[in-house]
């Protein structure tokens, strides 16, 4: 798929570039190319390409497990959404540092993979309205989760719809982000209704230049 069938396709929802396949020469190039949100998952990854990109007005998204040390590194790079907050612990220790305030998605495992990190969906809407309570620096917007790790189709639309359920129980209380959807399974994941996807490698692969 080219770039251009991409955007065609994701033209009605959020499209942030998950850039940790990419160097900062890749993130340039995609840039000039119209995307301007991007996502990383590692805190010095981050730090590293935001310094070597920062003329450009790109909005940086934090996409991966964070670690309690690597907060304040972090906080440094202004993120503009933290799309992986896992647990009312990792919210906390953020909401100490935070001298603004940081708009944060709650990660959901719906895959329900002991691999994954994330919140089961069975505390999932008593942990957002916890964090939401205790963490007046954090301004949660929604929800974040990886599609099952899976090539049945099946199984991947039963976890972006028991997200989407939860997204859903949650709009009452100002959710409106149902971050879902990577390279492999974003159009199930808009069918599901996703409105914010994160894609990586095809948006970045090296045979087909953009
Ligand atoms: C890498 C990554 C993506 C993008 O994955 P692709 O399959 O390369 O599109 C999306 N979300 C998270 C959290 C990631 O770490």
């Amino acid at each position: 798929m080219n770039l251009e069938t991409i955007l065609e396709k994701t033209k009605n929802v959020r499209l942030v570039a998950a850039s940790k396949y990419a160097n900062y020469k890749d993130i340039k190039r995609l840039y000039d190319s119209g995307i301007v949100e991007f996502g990383e998952n590692q805190v010095q990854a981050f730090a590293q390409k935001r310094e070597l990109l920062e003329n450009l007005p790109i909005k940086w998204h934090f996409i991966g497990n964070l670690q309690s040390n690597k907060i304040n590194l972090l906080l440094r790079q202004r993120p503009i959404l933290w799309q992986s907050c896992n647990s009312l612990k990792i919210a906390k220790a953020v909401n100490q540092r935070l001298d603004y305030k940081l708009e944060t998605l709650l990660e959901i495992n719906t895959a329900c993979e002991e691999s994954k990190n994330g919140i089961e969906s069975e505390k999932a809407i008593e942990e957002y309205l916890q964090i939401q309570e205790k963490c007046l620096n954090l301004k949660l917007r929604g929800i974040m989760c990886i599609g099952s790790h899976n090539d049945d189709e099946k199984l991947i639309t039963k976890s972006f719809e028991l997200a989407y359920k939860i997204y859903e129980k949650l709009r009452p209380y100002g959710a409106n982000i149902c971050s879902m959807g990577m390279s492999g399974d974003f159009e199930l994941a808009l069918k599901c209704g996703s409105n914010m996807l994160r894609l990586g490698s095809i948006l970045f692969k090296k045979d087909e230049p953009i």
